[in-house]
């Protein structure tokens, strides 16, 4: 078994190409010089290019046969010479001038020859450039013509290079933006792991499996996926079946052993003999036939979280650096597109956690609230009964203790109808019976029903001052519910001998209530949270008072459901400023009212 790391550039054999014979520039030039040029890929050296003078030269001694060894094409000559020193320059990749090639025939000229590897500046053994000519001594013009023609083709080959260079850079760039558009579309776990699967790349890899550890360490081989029908249903036999293992020398082990590619190249059947855990998998892996292998890991967030192998045809060779870096820019974008995906899935299911956890809070308030009612009702009903006298006499001290029975169970009442509000208003239940209302009278109302505890206390209050024709588009029950709710607050939290003032004001298009109060203030970085639900700025003088901390919340629901809002100003000791805006009506009727 032959494995190996996969460390930087290396000298790897070609794999599949389209061949200097594709290529442009090579003919252009290798035609025109009047030297005999061949070219032969492979340790066979079969020819796989030959120019007119090549082909003229040979006319007579076997011809330039494509696809056929070299050598056929010396009959006479000394074929195993230029055998020998073909082999040698396939692997020095070093360049072997003005060889002697003898004829066999009695007195026939001998022939001379030059070998070069395909690319001086960076040698792939496999493909070699021959020029052959008649064994006479170079001279003058001749030689002048030889060396410009060697140059030529060598310029041209090098051109060659940079082309294909450059056209499999786009290529390389193109396939990339078309893999890394299908990764970065596909928002969820499944179908990013899906996407991956499907991967391949364009120039070997035949087919792709993807393996994925758990944070436990646990690997699964998730996918293997192949582009042929018939490969693919072979490979559905392996679903479940073939794991990887400890050991394997490709898929998530080998990414767990070194977190940089590894390429398998010799020895697969050896390989696959020890990766495959069972018989029936090494039958259906060498039905589908596999070649080399190159394993990528897959890192996110500097953790191995699984692995891609590319996996070759039965026939294919060796992955390139070029190939390497493909599949690691390839499998980085899946690893970004699989976190991407992850991290999506996490929110959406922690969002549907939330929304279910509050749908049962709504739930449990509402019935909770629903059901206190009834018995908070009855308690009421029978106090009002006994001091009625309807139970016999009530002494003085009776009537005391029951006025405070009747003050807890209007203000427990109290609690259990704002978390009524809360719950539907929570729900969109809320109906707004919309009209054209004059707001000084609405306020003047709300603090007529408050005036027994302004008194109580006693705090004092300014008039009512303001415009009273100032029409504001809304619900009245509901303007009052806020209203009565931003008092009872102004009272509760402002001691004795404070003051309270309202106000009320019009712009073009709104219309302002402001209560002003002298009591202990908010801190600032309480002013948005008192509006969140069952928030309290913990104070002595609020918790004597009780609550749990929905009134505001209600109150800025209900304004903003009908347009409008209502925002808190403060100065911690000092007092604090509460603002409920509301739509002004444009109707005229509203503007005479
Ligand atoms: P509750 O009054 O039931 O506690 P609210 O939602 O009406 O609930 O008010 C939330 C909190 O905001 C109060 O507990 C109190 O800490 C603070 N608060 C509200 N109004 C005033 C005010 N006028 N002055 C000082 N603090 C206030």
């Amino acid at each position: 078994m032959n494995r190996k790391q996969y460390d930087g550039p290396e000298k790897l054999t070609p794999t599949t190409d389209a061949g200097i014979l594709a290529d442009s520039f090579f003919e252009r030039y290798a035609e025109r010089v009047p030297a005999a040029f061949a070219v032969t890929r492979g340790v066979d050296h079969t020819l796989v290019y030959a120019n007119s003078a090549f082909r003229d030269l040979t006319a007579t001694t076997g011809g330039a046969a494509l696809g056929a060894p070299i050598s056929n094409a010396f009959v006479g000559h000394d074929a195993a010479t230029l055998t020998i020193v073909l082999d040698r320059v396939n692997r020095t990749g070093i360049v072997a001038r003005d060889r002697r090639l003898e004829s066999a025939a009695p007195g026939a000229p001998a022939w001379c020859f030059t070998v070069w590897p395909e690319s001086s500046d960076e040698w792939q053994a496999g493909r070699l450039i021959i020029e052959v000519r008649e064994a006479i001594e170079p001279q003058g013009a001749l030689s002048i013509q030889r060396e410009v023609a060697e140059r030529m083709l060598l310029s041209a080959l090098r051109e060659g290079d940079a082309a294909r260079g450059a056209e499999a850079s786009s290529g390389r760039a193109n396939f990339l933006a078309a893999e890394g558009r299908r990764l970065a579309e596909s928002l969820d776990e499944r179908e990013t792991l899906n996407a991956m699967s499907r991967m391949s790349l364009p120039s070997i890899a035949a087919w792709c499996m993807v393996d994925l550890i758990d944070s436990d360490g646990a690997m699964h081989r998730l996918a293997i996926i192949h582009p042929g029908p018939e490969e693919q249903r072979l490979l559905r036999a392996l679903e479940g079946r073939w794991a990887p293992e400890f050991g394997d020398p490709f898929g998530a082990p080998a990414a767990l052993e070194r977190a940089s590619p590894t390429i398998v190249s010799a020895g697969i059947d050896a390989t696959l003999a020890a990766a495959s855990h069972d018989p029936l998998t090494l039958r259906v892996l060498h039905a589908v036939g596999v070649g080399s292998l190159l394993t990528v890991p897959l890192v996110i967030r500097d953790r191995v979280v699984g692995a891609v192998t590319f996996v070759g045809g039965a026939r294919e060779g060796v992955y390139t650096q070029h190939d390497v870096a493909l599949a690691e820019a390839l499998v980085s974008r899946s690893a970004h597109a699989l976190d991407s995906a992850r991290l999506h899935g996490e929110a959406i299911s922690l969002r549907r956690a939330a929304e279910s956890a509050n749908q049962a809070k709504s739930a449990f308030l509402g019935t909770m609230s629903h059901e206190l009612r009834t018995p908070l009702n009855a308690i009421g009903g029978f106090v009002d009964l006994i001091d009625m006298g309807l139970r016999g006499p009530v002494t003085d001290e009776q009537h005391a203790d029951l006025i405070r029975i009747r003050k807890n169970q209007q203000h427990l009442m109290g609690i259990v109808t704002d978390l009524l509000n809360f719950v539907r208003i929570g729900h969109g239940r809320e109906l707004y019976k919309i009209a054209d209302v004059l707001i000084c009278e609405m306020v003047a109302t709300s603090v007529a029903l408050l005036e027994p505890l302004i008194r109580q206390k006693p705090l004092s209050l300014d008039a009512v001052p303001g415009d009273g024709t100032i029409v504001a588009r809304a619900d009245p029950d509901r303007v009052t519910q806020i209203l009565l709710n931003l008092l009872s607050n102004a009272i509760k939290f402002t001691a004795a001998g404070g003051h309270l003032s309202l106000h009320c004001q019009a712009t073009d298009d709104a219309v302002h209530v402001r209560l002003t109060d002298t009591g202990i203030g908010i801190p600032p970085d309480q002013f948005e949270a008192i509006f969140e639900p069952f928030v309290q700025v913990r104070s002595g003088l609020a918790g004597r008072d009780g609550g749990v901390g929905l009134g505001l919340a209600i109150s800025r629901d209900l304004a903003r459901g009908m347009g409008g809002d209502l925002t808190a100003e403060s100065d911690v000791g000092r007092g604090s400023t509460f603002t409920l805006t509301l739509p002004r009506s444009r109707t005229p009727e509203a503007s005479q009212a």
